[in-house]
């Protein structure tokens, strides 16, 4: 009974052009979908241009990225305020690919995770583990505690408005999708860490897959009662393909 939500990650593909050509033909194919929640999150240079486009659309607009400062000295960073005002409403934080490459920490990203509460945005927490870390068995443990270093100390009425999403790194472009069992036993276990901070509300917060999800194996991902949802890179980048992932999704 939560609504579903399914999330473009874009990474950094598309430039202003393309990112218009996209939302056009998306929007054609998208325009009548009610029963689930379509984000798209772009690069911060489309943005403008597509709040334009998707402007009283059923598509909601979010980042990749946002900084966990207001203002200031700040190079290269990009604030909550930037991202209100190109009319995002989501901000996808602690991407595998952010913690990875660009050495993002937990602290850092529970900074930013506030900071877009505080905003008003609705943060996409991302969480997940890599392959030695699965095989060693840990996997849960350490994806509990990434989830609970981010959200500590947040106010349960804060934490309502979270979205979570489960990237587990070997099955990031890889096309390698976890089993839809594996993704429910750790949707589950995130929901169980969130019952810590919220109790029952937990219930409410939409938990997201990601990892190769296409339009073949969203149905069976989303039949998992804890699944609520996907976060979907190279599947997402064709806008007649990811309309129908959406529609096998709805
Ligand atoms: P792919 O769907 O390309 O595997 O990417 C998943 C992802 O990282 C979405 O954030």
């Amino acid at each position: 009974n939560r609504r579903h939500v399914i999330a473009g990650n874009w990474k950094m593909f598309k430039t202003v052009k393309e990112a218009e050509d996209y939302a056009v033909k998306f929007l054609e194919d998208v325009k009548n979908v009610t029963d689930l929640d379509i984000i798209l999150c772009a690069p911060f240079t489309a943005l403008y241009a597509l709040k334009n486009e998707l402007e009283e659309s059923v598509v909601h607009l979010g980042a990749q990225n946002m900084s966990w400062a207001d203002q200031g000295a700040y190079t290269g960073e990009i604030s909550a305020q930037m991202l209100l005002e190109a009319a995002c409403t989501y901000v996808i934080l602690g991407h595998s690919e952010r913690r990875e490459m660009f050495g993002e920490t937990d602290e850092a990203i529970a900074k930013k995770v506030r900071k877009a509460l505080e905003a008003g945005l609705t943060p996409i927490l991302c969480v997940g583990e890599n392959l030695s870390v699965r095989e060693a068995g840990k996997a849960v443990a350490q994806v509990q505690g990434q989830v609970a270093k981010a959200l500590e100390g947040i106010s349960p009425e804060d934490l309502s408005r979270v979205v979570v999403a489960y990237e587990p790194i070997w099955a990031i472009g890889t096309g390698k999708t976890a089993s839809s069992q594996d993704a429910q036993e750790m949707c589950a276990a995130i929901r169980f860490t969130l019952a810590r901070f919220m109790g029952t509300a937990s219930e409410k917060v939409p938990i997201l897959y990601g990892g190769s999800v296409k339009a073949d194996n969203i149905a069976e991902l989303l039949s998992e009662s804890d699944v609520d949802g996907a976060l979907v890179g190279g599947a997402s980048l064709d806008p007649q393909g990811f309309a129908k992932l959406i529609h096998n999704a709805a």
